[in-house]
């Protein structure tokens, strides 16, 4: 670690900022810029774009730039694919992707879940096989973000089926312009179109697309996982996660609508009930968990120094989701007979209502409510492990939910 005064790096990149704007250039130019600087992943080695500082360094940096007004901070805290390569990709995947992935250049989804494998991730059943060159692929994933303007994806697939479910996954960075992949939109209570259904047949991934070791996509998953917890469980991240340029079009969207505590004060005095004391005790309370969150949101952060997996992300994770409950309800209370109305008769209505629906959305990406306090559980309180019936069997003997049209 180099000099990690944070004050002074606060006014360096205060500094930098003066004399640097993105404008109105394309978003990709504008990455290349902050990429140069060392302020979109200041934790990470010179080699690798970033400045060897520490990850509240990287929080410090995220804030000036949300302070700016300014995207692009953070890509070493959020940046889903780009944090994975970094920590389990080859010299070669890095060298190749990491640029394209910081810059946007390259947009990506992740197609992890399926229709018998979202909470039981490791239940997967989307089958690889090594034939010559080229991994070939074949089966179903669901509730893919992002999937329609998507370059490539990181795909969680089944490589080995005769050893325990956790240990026979590989995690493979797939290109998704092919034939063989189609994606079909699902339509939300919301109107919009966030995710997809994604059926993969015969595709093909070239053998040095592997990320991690073969039948150790596990552990490479978590790591991901992580990083995504961190992304949905903080404002920052979000805003930075939207500057990560993924082509998950739910950052900018569903998950990326909590507003700060003064949106919702002035909103109340726009609707004149910021005297109502009900008004003012739900405020003060929205106030404090979303305080309290940021920062176990650092927490997390430091933890993660350790391990690839904290469990304590998902506490922060799990406190965004009431959050964003919460904020959806304070807004709807101080809507009141308003938030009966939708668009186009009042904004204010439409607002209320399009929180307390998206609102969901946080509460099941990325893992659910209900899994996080299982996480919490087992990994910070200690407390027994779920029965697991089929943990220590091959997975090919294991019964599965839904049968697989590829699985043997
Ligand atoms: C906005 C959004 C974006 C998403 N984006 C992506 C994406 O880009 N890529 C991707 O792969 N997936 C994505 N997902 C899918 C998401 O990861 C899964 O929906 C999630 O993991 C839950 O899986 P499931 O829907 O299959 O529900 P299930 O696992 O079937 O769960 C159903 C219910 O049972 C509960 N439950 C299940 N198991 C347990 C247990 N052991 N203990 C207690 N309760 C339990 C769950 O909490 C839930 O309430 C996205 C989801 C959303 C909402």
């Amino acid at each position: 670690m180099v000099n990690d005064d944070i004050d002074t790096i606060r006014l360096e990149v205060r500094d930098w900022l003066k004399s640097h704007t993105q404008g109105s250039r394309p978003r990709v130019q504008w990455m290349k810029e902050v990429l140069a600087s060392g302020w979109a992943c200041p934790s990470w080695p010179k080699t690798w774009y970033g400045k060897e500082f520490s990850l509240e360094v990287s929080w410090a940096v995220v804030e000036e730039f949300s302070e700016a007004r300014e995207v692009g901070a953070g890509q070493d805290l959020v940046n889903i694919p780009a944090c994975t390569f970094f920590t389990f990709g080859t010299e070669e995947l890095k060298k190749e992707w990491l640029i394209k992935l910081l810059t946007g250049e390259v947009l990506n989804s992740l197609l992890y879940s399926e229709p018998g494998a979202g909470s039981d991730l490791a239940s997967l059943q989307t089958r690889a096989e090594l034939k010559g060159d080229n991994w070939i692929i074949d089966g179903q994933k669901v509730w893919t973000s992002g999937a329609l303007s998507a370059d490539y994806a990181l795909l969680a697939a089944r490589t080995n089926w005769d050893v325990p479910k956790h240990r026979g996954i590989t995690l493979f960075w797939c290109p998704l312009r092919q034939d063989g992949v189609e994606i079909r939109p699902i339509r939300q209570i919301t109107g919009e179109s966030d995710f997809n259904e994604v059926f993969l047949t015969n595709v093909k991934i070239p053998s040095g697309s592997v990320v991690g070791a073969v039948d150790d996509g596990w552990t490479v998953l978590r790591g991901a996982l992580a990083v995504e917890r961190v992304m949905i469980s903080t404002t920052k991240a979000i805003n930075v996660a939207s500057a990560s340029l993924s082509g998950r079009k739910v950052d900018s969207g569903g998950l990326g609508k909590l507003p700060n505590p003064e949106v919702l004060f002035n909103l109340a005095k726009r609707c004149g009930n910021n005297t109502d004391p009900f008004v003012r005790d739900a405020l003060v309370k929205f106030y404090s968990l979303h305080r309290v969150n940021q920062w176990n949101t650092l927490r997390a952060q430091t933890e993660s120094k350790r391990g690839p997996s904290p469990p304590i992300a998902s506490l922060s994770k799990l406190a965004m989701s009431r959050l964003q409950h919460y904020a959806a309800h304070v807004e709807s209370m101080i809507a009141d007979t308003e938030g009966l109305l939708d668009a186009p008769d009042s904004s204010v209505g439409h607002s209320a209502l399009a929180h307390s629906l998206s609102a969901f959305m946080a509460s099941i990406a990325g893992g659910t409510d209900q899994i996080q306090r299982n996480v919490i559980g087992e990994n910070v309180l200690n407390l027994q492990r779920e029965p697991e019936v089929d943990r220590n069997r091959p997975f090919r003997e294991v019964r599965k939910p839904f049968s697989s049209t590829t699985g043997k």
